[in-house]
């Protein structure tokens, strides 16, 4: 017997309708390329999404057809999200931190007709337009009196003048809730990268569970800054997230320096924050010498590499803000598990909460997780043994765009390439990217450990922490150091930093202080980049 509820597909255009119609008047707030400040409603982004849809229909775009942009997080990159996927489209966002040889495979690749990119990527367009051959528009994201007279880019409008034309009126149409969406390249630090392409049900779902108390806890009181761009791996969500509740959207556009991201903290009473680690260090990097505090900001939910204690610390106790840290990546749309405490822990002492605090965080309902060692056995929840961690849910890949790279499950699991352990309570620690873990003598050590030892230390900015090839032992670590201007530590001095706090076995070889550590284009550390810079480097004898 099947029950008897109405059968309505999940799909990408309900939420903006439901902001439109419950939350009409609440702000969009966006820090343009201009560098000037814009401001509309819900009920404004969604008239204009509709008129994307309209300049799609009249291009005669097909269901399914690719639309690419390269943008910053702005209200236009919010109507394509709608205007797009809500029309039958799917939207590929496309990293402009990338290669521009990578960017061209990865359009090819994707077979996008259209792009949309903001005036800063204009250059890398001009570059880049020649060799993508399956795109038949190009809409630069600004005012028609902005466009400049002779890019040598072939039929490019303004997007003003491209949606101007057409009317606000569209009726979304309805399909099946699993037809792709969105789709987002992995980085391919290792090969070409190779696409997730989500579909209305799985965009849906995780917007939901993205809303939940105990993963972003977003709802209509809040005002909320994606830091993470919209140009990688849909800004964790938010975007959809943030119609789902009706939450105040403030869009920081290209200027992520501390003292941009900061001063619209401010001014848009901002009281939820989503962003990498580094990010976060160029906002704390900005506010202590300046005396700065905050005065709506009560979270941040901070991912995408392992979120150093010292900074989880700064936040709560220097600024009364509560740390999220979270962990997920594009396979999952991407999100995996948030760290909230559970009630049992409320009256930990606050050194026992802050142990908690610095895990990866628990499994969101619709994701299963499990570790599992070489042979592919499962291994305890005891917080202590480490494996692979797979993972398997609604919005987790099942294969990559195109059958690129095979089927990547293993008896149905994502392997997700991270090495963690889980404890009892189900609270996931990931020890390391499994290319990452130092192999010294058959034991592991952690690389995000080492590292977030020596950025514990006053002097130093950022650290990151590679294997060297050592004759007895396999693999020893070392730790590559980016002082804090104007700060001074010796190599002595870090070394001993170490003592007491981790094994001894686990102290690093060396200290290696280097001008800068590369980062790649989704913000985290690139230690392929390091290892190559390195590759001269002798440990001590
Ligand atoms: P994203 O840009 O959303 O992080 P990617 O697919 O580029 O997604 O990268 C995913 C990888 O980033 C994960 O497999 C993991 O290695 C790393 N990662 C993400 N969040 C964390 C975290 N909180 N701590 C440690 N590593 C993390």
């Amino acid at each position: 017997m099947l029950g008897l509820m109405q059968d309505q597909p999940l799909l990408i255009s309900g939420l903006i309708d439901f902001a439109e119609r419950h939350h009409a008047d609440v702000e969009i707030v966006s820090r343009r390329v201009e560098g000037d400040i814009h401001r509309y409603t819900y009920k404004d982004a969604a008239g204009r999404s509709r008129q994307v849809a309209n300049a799609l229909d009249a291009m005669g775009l097909q269901f399914s057809d690719r639309v690419a942009t390269l943008a910053w997080n702005g209200y236009r990159h919010f109507e394509l999200y709608y205007g797009v996927s809500g029309s039958g489209r799917v939207l590929h966002t496309i990293n402009p931190r990338l290669h521009p040889d990578q960017i061209a495979w990865i359009a090819n690749h994707a077979e996008d007709q259209v792009l949309c990119f903001d005036m800063s990527f204009l250059p890398l367009v001009q570059a880049v337009h020649a060799r993508c051959s399956t795109i038949r528009q190009y809409v630069a994201l600004c005012d028609a009196d902005k466009l400049p007279a002779d890019t040598g880019i072939p039929g490019l409008v303004s997007y003003e003048a491209w949606i101007g034309q057409q009317p606000s009126s569209y009726h979304w149409p309805s399909f099946d809730e699993n037809s792709a969406s969105s789709m987002c390249y992995t980085s391919g630090t290792t090969g070409n990268p190779k696409a997730a392409l989500y579909s209305h049900r799985s965009t849906t779902l995780h917007a939901y569970a993205a809303a939940l108390p105990d993963v972003m806890s977003l709802s209509a009181r809040d005002a909320v800054l994606p830091v993470v761009p919209m140009f990688h791996v849909n800004a964790w969500g938010i975007p959809y997230s943030a119609s789902l509740t009706g939450a105040k959207l403030v869009f920081p556009g290209p200027a992520l320096d501390g003292k941009s991201i900061y001063e619209l903290i401010e001014a848009e009473k901002v009281t939820y924050a989503a962003g990498v680690p580094t990010v976060w260090q160029m906002l704390l990097g900005h506010m202590k010498p300046a005396g700065l505090k905050f005065s709506t900001l009560k979270r941040t939910v901070i991912g995408g590499s392992a979120c150093p204690p010292a900074m989880i610390a700064a936040f709560n106790d220097d600024y009364g803000v509560e740390v999220l840290h979270a962990w997920g990546m594009t396979e999952m749309s991407p999100l995996g598990t948030l760290c909230t405490l559970k009630n049992k822990h409320q009256s930990l002492p606050d050194a026992e909460k802050m142990k908690i605090r610095l895990k990866q965080g628990r499994s969101i309902f619709g994701v299963d997780m499990k570790i599992v060692d070489a042979e592919g056995v499962e291994l305890p929840w005891d917080g202590k043994t480490y494996g692979d961690l797979h993972v398997r849910g609604p919005w987790v890949v099942r294969e990559y765009f195109k059958g690129e790279g095979g089927s990547p499950l293993v008896n149905g699991w994502f392997p997700t390439g991270d090495v963690a352990t889980i404890d009892a309570d189900g609270f996931m620690q990931i020890t390391d990217r499994s290319k990452d873990v130092i192999k010294s003598g058959g034991e592991w050590i952690s690389s995000i450990d080492v590292e977030n030892i020596a950025v514990a230390h006053p002097a130093v900015a950022m650290a990151a922490c590679i294997g060297v090839a050592h004759p007895k032992w396999d693999e020893r670590p070392i730790v590559a150091v980016v002082k804090k201007p104007g700060a001074e530590v010796t190599r002595e001095e870090l070394l001993k930093f170490y003592e007491g706090k981790t094994a001894k076995w686990q102290i690093p070889d060396d200290v290696v202080f280097v001008d800068a550590i590369p980062i790649g284009a989704t913000g985290k550390m690139l230690k392929t980049k390091l290892r190559e810079l390195l590759k001269d480097y002798k440990l001590p004898a």
